[in-house]
Formats: C-alpha cells, sequence, structure tokens
C-alpha cells in the first residue's frame, strides 16, 4: 500500500513515509471495498459501478475485494507509479499504517514496523500515536471537505 500514503492535506509525517515497496499490495482478499469507495473509485476511473465491480472486484466470504494479478499484487499496482488509484483508493489503504491496532498496541506496532520499511524505526510509539491521531482528524477533514 502506499502507494498507501495517507490523504492528508499537505502534513508532513515524522513517523510514516511510504516507500512504495508494495508489499501491503501483494496478496489476495485484503482490500475490502464498500458501496461509497466503490462509486469513488468508478467515477475515477469513468466507469460504471457495475463496469468496476464485474472488471476489478471479486467475493471474497461475502465482502467485495480489489482483484488480483497474475503476480498476486493488488490489480492497481504498478511497479513504477505504485497505486494507480492513489488520490480514490479504500480506507483500508490510505488509512495504512494507522491503523487502530496499531495505535493501541505496542507489540502490533513493533510487527507492522517488520512488514512496513515506511514505519520510522527511529520515531518513538508515543510519536506514532500522536501522529495517528492527526492524520486521521486531517483525513477525516479531507473527506468531510470532499
Ligand atoms: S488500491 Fe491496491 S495498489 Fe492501491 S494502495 Fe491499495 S492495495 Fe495498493
Ligand atoms: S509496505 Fe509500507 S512502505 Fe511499502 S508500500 Fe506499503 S505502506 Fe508503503
Amino acid at each position: 500500500m502506499s502507494v498507501a500514503k495517507p490523504l492528508t492535506s499537505g502534513f508532513i509525517m515524522k513517523t510514516f513515509d511510504c516507500k512504495m515497496c508494495g508489499e501491503c499490495c501483494y496478496g489476495e482478499g485484503g482490500i475490502n471495498v464498500n458501496e461509497e469507495e466503490v462509486e469513488r473509485i468508478a467515477r475515477f476511473l469513468d466507469i460504471s459501478p457495475e463496469a468496476f465491480i464485474s472488471g476489478y472486484c471479486r467475493e471474497l466470504n461475502g465482502r467485495l475485494t480489489i482483484r488480483t494479478g497474475p503476480d498476486y499484487f493488488c490489480i492497481f499496482f504498478d511497479q513504477e507509479k505504485a497505486c494507480l488509484i492513489h488520490p480514490v483508493k479504500p480506507a483500508i489503504c490510505s488509512q495504512w499504517p494507522y491503523y487502530p491496532a496499531n495505535l493501541t498496541d505496542k507489540d502490533t506496532w513493533e510487527m507492522a514496523k517488520q512488514a512496513c520499511p515506511g514505519i520510522n524505526p527511529e520515531s518513538s510509539f508515543k510519536e506514532f500515536r500522536e501522529e495517528g491521531g492527526q492524520n486521521l482528524k486531517s483525513s477525516t477533514k479531507d473527506q468531510t471537505n470532499g
């Protein structure tokens, strides 16, 4: 994911800087999309929500998820350009790494650091939590402002 760079308005993160490695865009079934996200991404791609669902999604365990390509990367991951739907990517991508579990549990944050080279290993858990809170406020404001 970022590829998963948060949707913020000029807010510089100290605890996270996506390296665009695509590690979090690999694997099947993890990228859920809700109705609002389907409409938003379809609009961005200039296709109908139905065409987006049939062309780019699949249902997995009762949830709609973005498909992977033959290489098992998300179908929207491009090795050179990273996320091809970056401005409208689903919340599960744009909120990483500031997920509630990473913000509330230090061990989970430690594990997230192992998985994601974008999480600054020099920053403290306290700093990560503080920035996570600010990022959440900022992305909520972005969404409210459309
Ligand atoms: S939509 Fe796909 S390519 Fe974009 S950040 Fe999410 S998983 Fe990665
Ligand atoms: S694993 Fe981390 S650094 Fe790599 S693309 Fe995903 S968010 Fe960015």
